[in-house]
This record gives C-alpha cells, structure tokens and sequence, in this order.
C-alpha cells in the first residue's frame, strides 16, 4: 500500500538539508549566545547571520525580524503587542471571519479587554475587498489583520490592494502569511505590510519556530518579559537551532518557488479534474485560480468528512477535513460557513494539500481510491437514498 501524505497545510517534514544545518547547534555549538565566552558569542553571530538570511528573504532589514515560536505567537504578537502599545490612538481592529484561530482567537480575547473588533465578512470564494475594507475603517481604527493565504480552502487574499487602503488611512496592517510562506512572494516591500508572520514548519523547516517582520517605527508591547533578546521585543533565550533551520528553509524554498510551484499546480489541477470526473455533485470550495498551488478544497454532498478521512487513512491517505485545529471537533469549518457553504455540505468537506514531494503516482493513487469510498459512504447515508 502507498502512504500519501496530503496535508501539507498542517504542517510539512523537515528537509534533509536543513536538519544538517541545524545539527551542530544542539551539539557542539550549544551555547547561548548572550554569554561573554567564546562558544556563547560565537552563537550570536551565527543567529545575526540567520537574521540576516531571513531578512534577505523577505527584503526586509534584520533589525525587523523578530523570532517567536511559530506562527500563533507571531500573530499573538502582532496583535495583542501592537493593540496594547497603541491603544491611545484608538480602540478599533478589523480583521477578516475567515482568520486562522491565532488571529480570530486573539481578537475575540481583544474585545474581552475593552477594544472593538469588526469582522469583515468574505464572498462566496473566502475573498474581503479593499472597498469593503475601506467602508470599515474608522477614526478609531489602529489595526488591521488579513491573512495573505487561507490555510483551509487556499484562497489568496489582494494583500497588496488592502495594505494600501490601510496604508492611506495611516492604519497599520498586519498579515498573516503562514500558508503563504513557500508558496508566494514575501516581498514585504512589494506587499506594503507593517507586519508578516510566518512558521518555519510550514515550508519544510522544523516546528516551534517563526517570526513576526514589524516595519521600522512600528511599537510593539511585549507578550514575553525577561531577557533583553530580539531588541526586548521577545524574552528568552534564542532556539539557535530553529532560527537556523529556518533561514536555510526559507532560502531553499525560495529559490525553487517558481519551478515547484508549476510542477504542484499541474497536480492539483489533475487532481481537482480528475475528482470532478470521477465523483458526481462535488464542489470546488475557495477561488478557481486565486488560490494557493498546492490546495484542494472539495465538498462531497451527502457524506461525512470524518468518516471519509477514516476510511482514506486505511488506504494510507493522510488528509484533512478543514484545519488540524477544528477537526476532532463536530462543528464544521468557520470559514466554509463564512462563505456561505450550508452546514450539511461543509461537514463533508475534504482538504487535500499538495507538497514538494508529492508525485504524479500519488494523485492517481487518491483518484483510484477515493471515489469508491464516497460511493459506498454514500450508499450507506440516508440522505443519499432520497
Ligand atoms: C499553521 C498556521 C498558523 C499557526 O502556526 P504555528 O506555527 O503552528 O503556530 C497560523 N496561521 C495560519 C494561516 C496557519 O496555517
């Protein structure tokens, strides 16, 4: 039996390259790199250098890199940090309903502590517009946090025509680019963001690390007090080891973006014809083409997600019915909610992503395999039978 992995959205294996960067700093090259003797400070160059490589990156400077534990605390961060310094200014964050739970969470805890959250409603294919969020913006308004690229159904947000809406109503924005990292241009220049998170497990580098880019002249209060480390922005002693990793991931996902990308898309897209062929009454969820390149978002009328992702895991196919974080629970998916997909059909919803290792032999596999168990799962539901 084949083993397919298809849930790269949730999280993706380390690269062999990149796990021989990290290597030597959890050995020989353990020290902390605030320590005066030699194999302390020789680790704070290496994590300049690292800072460097990521900024380098993302053309930003280094002195905006800020490294976290992931994506969540980057969004933490970004808007509880950003929230709190400049809450002078106003009380007033907009962000999008079809966020990742780091940001809805975050904004809904916001309101708890006294400020105003709008979430802005998204058509049918998970999009806000700029003229939307041009309406919402308000004297009081500080923040606004739009994720680039939806992790769920792959929708890619107009983050350049937003950030200047916000940009000329000298409002400061915020993106969550988490699924983007690997797939789309981090260009922060170009994209005109205060902010940018990102996760290094996401693009081939290790788990519990990422970063927040805060433009110059951006405050930020601290979520973690202590040390003095990343400018007193972020308390504790430095993952070297992950910072590492993931300047080398980003590196490499960077400099074979464009080739894997045409190489993913060509898959997916047989993959997405391949199911319309194959299985009646099912729907492509989130944008036709402006969507990530390794995303495939489908609702399957009339089944169940879990129990479809039960039986595609006998077959030794490792899928997702919405997010990692709201599968195991019964509610369907906000975001499929958000757009409009009634309850019945986000329940049956399948995400299948794509990543630099997936291969033609696997998308044949889940095209023979998965359209005989939506039969037989439909064979067996009552609402079928009608
Ligand atoms: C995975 C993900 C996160 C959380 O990142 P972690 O590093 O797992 O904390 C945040 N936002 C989006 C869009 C994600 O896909």
């Amino acid at each position: 039996m084949l083993r397919v992995y298809l849930d790269h959205a949730a999280t993706t294996p380390v690269r062999p390259e990149v796990v021989e960067e990290m290597l030597p700093y959890f050995t020989e090259k353990f020290g902390n790199p605030s320590s005066i003797y030699r194999i302390g400070w020789e680790n704070r160059s290496v994590l300049d250098d690292a800072r460097d490589r990521i900024a380098a990156q993302l053309a930003a400077d280094s002195s905006e890199i800020i490294f976290t534990s992931g994506g969540s605390e980057a969004d933490n961060l970004a808007i509880k940090g950003y929230a709190l310094a400049n809450q002078k200014r106003g009380k007033h964050i907009i962000t999008t309903s079809v966020e990742h739970h780091a940001v809805l969470d975050t904004a809904k805890y916001m309101e708890k502590l006294g400020f105003e959250v709008t979430f802005l409603p998204v058509d049918e294919y998970g999009l806000v517009s700029p003229k939307q969020l041009a309406e919402a913006i308000r004297p009081d308004t500080i923040l606004v946090s739009i994720m680039y690229a939806n992790n769920e159904v792959g929708t890619i947000m107009p983050i350049k025509e937003l950030a200047k809406v916000a940009r000329e109503a000298r409002v400061a924005f915020h993106t969550d680019a988490v699924q983007a990292g690997g797939s789309l241009s981090l260009d922060v220049q170009d994209l005109g963001v205060d902010m940018l998170s990102l996760s290094a497990h996401k693009f081939y580098g290790p788990k519990g690390v990422g970063l927040l880019y805060v433009r110059k002249g951006i405050r930020l209060d601290p979520l973690i007090h202590g040390g003095g480390q990343e400018r007193r922005r972020r308390a504790g002693t430095e993952n070297v080891p992950g910072i590492v990793g993931m300047a080398k991931a980003l590196e490499l996902a960077n400099a074979e973006r464009e080739e894997n990308m045409r190489r993913i898309t060509a898959l997916r897209d047989k993959l997405i014809l391949g199911l319309r062929d194959r299985i009646p009454e099912i729907k492509l969820n989130g944008h036709p083409t402006q969507r990530l390149p390794n995303n495939v978002n489908i609702s399957i009328k009339y089944i169940e997600g879990e129990s479809l992702l039960l039986n595609l895991d006998m077959k030794g196919i490792a899928a997702s019915s919405g997010s990692a974080c709201t599968s195991g629970s019964l509610e369907p998916s906000h975001v499929l909610l958000a757009m409009g997909v009634p309850h019945e059909i986000a329940h049956g919803s399948l995400r299948l992503t794509l990543g630099r290792e997936t291969t033609e032999e696997e998308i044949d596999y889940v095209l023979a395999e998965l359209p005989p168990i939506v039969e037989k799962l439909r064979a067996m539901s009552p609402l079928y039978q009608e």
